[in-house]
Formats: structure tokens, C-alpha cells, sequence
């Protein structure tokens, strides 16, 4: 049975904190299978609880151009010209157009602090550290630390002492979305991944006609997005260790590429040919990353 019976186009909307950033923030090994996902055509749509700068970096050092979700499903980035008809959005500039959704990010952090209060709980986020600060938290270098403050949105935090059953209980009367990502809580107001892949996957399908879409994730706040795909794929280290990350996207690579050889030409669908896909033997060795080529 045909994998893509309806010529759909692939398209992939991913996390990026333990997703294709390994623990120590290098994505060295999954560069190589992000590349040759794009060589085969597969736009790829960053979904991410990092800042638009944080993420415009990922970007320009894969050459993706592809929109992308910034700040947990908070606001989503279309460059402009990338689709060819009107659509509503809250704003535009030079380069993107931009759907924002939810309060901004000092509402969010004004009521997270008076929710905090109000149960005596004592919470430090992004905005209350320097980027000196946030650097040492994170692990992150300082020049990426200022990128990680320049929130609109959504403030990572993390609960020093007080009840997180209270304040999540708040939280949602407030109309809140209180959530544990990676590292951080989060919270931010009226959106998560998955309603704003849902918008983008809308407008994608208008572009392309029929699409496939992948999700691939890590975390909790990732679920919302995984469940709105057609194929979501979730990282799952207990199983796989460090390197987890980088069979899931083995997989989602075999997956992608299955689905267009099939459809380009079905008589030679399992007829391994030099392409840049093939001529890393993905296929044919499935096992443990290290028997990769890959640059560590
Ligand atoms: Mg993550």
C-alpha cells in the first residue's frame, strides 16, 4: 500500500531544546539529517519555546526559510512572500509578518507575580535575572542569554518554594497556560504549540494543497503540537539515552523519504539510488548513532 497515496507534501514542525539540541546545547549531530531533510524539499518549521532571535540563529545556520513558532505556540513568523495570499495577522515589518496570539509578556508576567502572591509562593523567571544571570542558569552563553530575554510572551520560570497544584489551579482561572518544558516551567496566555500549529498548518495547506505533517518533540509542552500532526514523533530517552534524539529523526528522515520516492516513481520505491539520502546508508543501518559517519 502506497505510503502517500495522496501526494501530500511532508512538512515538519519540531522542537528544538532536546529535540535537535542535544544536552549540551550542540545540534552537531542532527545537522546532517536536518540537511538532508531539506534536500529533499521538507519545509521545516522551528516550534519552540525559544525567543524569535534565539531562533532566527537555528534558521540562518541551516538556511531554512520556512516560517516558524516562537515562545510555545505564542506567536508565529511567516517571511514575507512565503505565501501568496492574504491572511489575518497582528503585525508586519520588512521581513516577517507576524500572528501573535495572547497578552503580551509583561500582562503575563504581572499576573504571574500576583499569583504568586496571592499563595505566598516565591517564583524567579527570565525577566527577573541578568542575562549574566540567566547564562549561569541556562548554561547558555551570555550573548545567547540576551537572546533568551527578549521575550513578547511567555516567561520561563522556575518555582523556588510554594505550591505548583495552587498556582497551575490560579493560573488556569486566570486563563493561563501553565506548563513544564524542558528545563522551566512556563506560562503564557491563551495559546500553546499545538494552536498555533494548527493556524500555520491551515495556511500551509492552502500553499501546498494536500500536506503530511510530522511532529517531533521531547517534553510535556510539546504534547499540544505532537497532537495536532499527522505523524508525531516524540523523544523518547528513556529508551534511547543521550542520543535518543538523533534515531528519532533518523526514523522521521526513513519516514519522509519513503513517502516521496514512492511517490516519484513507484516501481523503483525500494531501489537504493546516489542520492544524498542513500549514500549515508540510513536505511540499511538503523543501529546505534556511533555507526553513523556523523561529526560529534
Ligand atoms: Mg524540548
Amino acid at each position: 500500500m502506497p505510503l502517500n497515496p495522496e501526494n501530500a507534501k511532508p512538512i515538519v514542525f519540531t522542537d528544538i531544546d532536546g529535540t535537535i539540541l542535544d544536552q549540551k546545547n550542540s545540534f552537531q549531530q542532527t545537522r546532517p539529517l536536518l540537511k538532508q531533510l531539506q534536500a529533499l524539499a521538507t519545509p521545516l518549521i522551528f516550534c519552540s519555546s525559544k525567543t524569535k532571535s534565539e531562533i532566527e540563529l537555528y534558521r540562518k545556520e541551516l538556511g531554512v526559510t520556512d516560517p516558524f513558532i516562537a515562545e510555545n505556540g505564542a506567536a508565529i513568523f511567516i517571511p514575507n512572500g512565503y505565501f501568496s495570499f492574504e491572511y489575518p495577522c497582528t503585525e508586519k515589518n520588512g521581513e516577517y509578518t507576524k500572528i501573535g496570539l495572547g497578552e503580551s509578556y509583561e500582562a503575563v508576567r504581572g499576573k504571574l507575580a500576583k499569583l504568586a502572591t496571592a499563595i505566598n509562593a516565591e517564583i524567579v523567571g527570565f525577566g527577573d535575572m541578568t542575562a549574566e544571570e540567566l547564562a549561569v542558569d541556562t548554561g547558555l552563553p551570555v550573548a545567547l542569554a540576551k537572546l533568551a530575554k527578549e521575550r513578547e510572551y511567555d516567561e520561563p520560570f522556575r518555582l523556588v518554594h510554594g505550591s505548583l497544584k495552587e498556582l497551575a489551579r490560579l493560573a488556569n482561572a486566570e486563563g493561563l497556560t501553565l506548563m513544564l518544558g524542558g528545563r522551566y516551567f512556563h506560562v503564557l496566555s491563551g495559546s500553546d504549540k499545538g494552536k498555533a500549529v494548527a493556524i500555520l498548518k491551515g495556511l500551509l495547506a492552502k500553499k501546498f494543497g494536500s500536506i503530511m505533517t510530522y511532529g517531533v518533540g521531547d517534553s510535556k509542552s510539546d504534547l499540544p503540537m505532537l497532537a495536532v500532526v499527522n505523524k508525531p514523533l516524540l523523544v523518547r530517552r528513556e529508551f534511547g539515552g543521550r542520543n535518543a534524539h538523533v534515531s528519532t529523526w533518523m526514523n522521521l528522515l526513513r519516514l519522509v523519504s519513503e513517502s516521496i520516492r514512492i511517490e516519484e516513481d513507484p516501481g523503483k520505491a525500494w531501489i537504493d539510488r546516489p542520492s544524498s539520502v542513500a549514500k549515508h546508508n540510513l536505511f540499511q543501518r538503523r543501529g546505534k548513532p556511533r555507526d553513523l559517519n556523523l561529526k560529534a
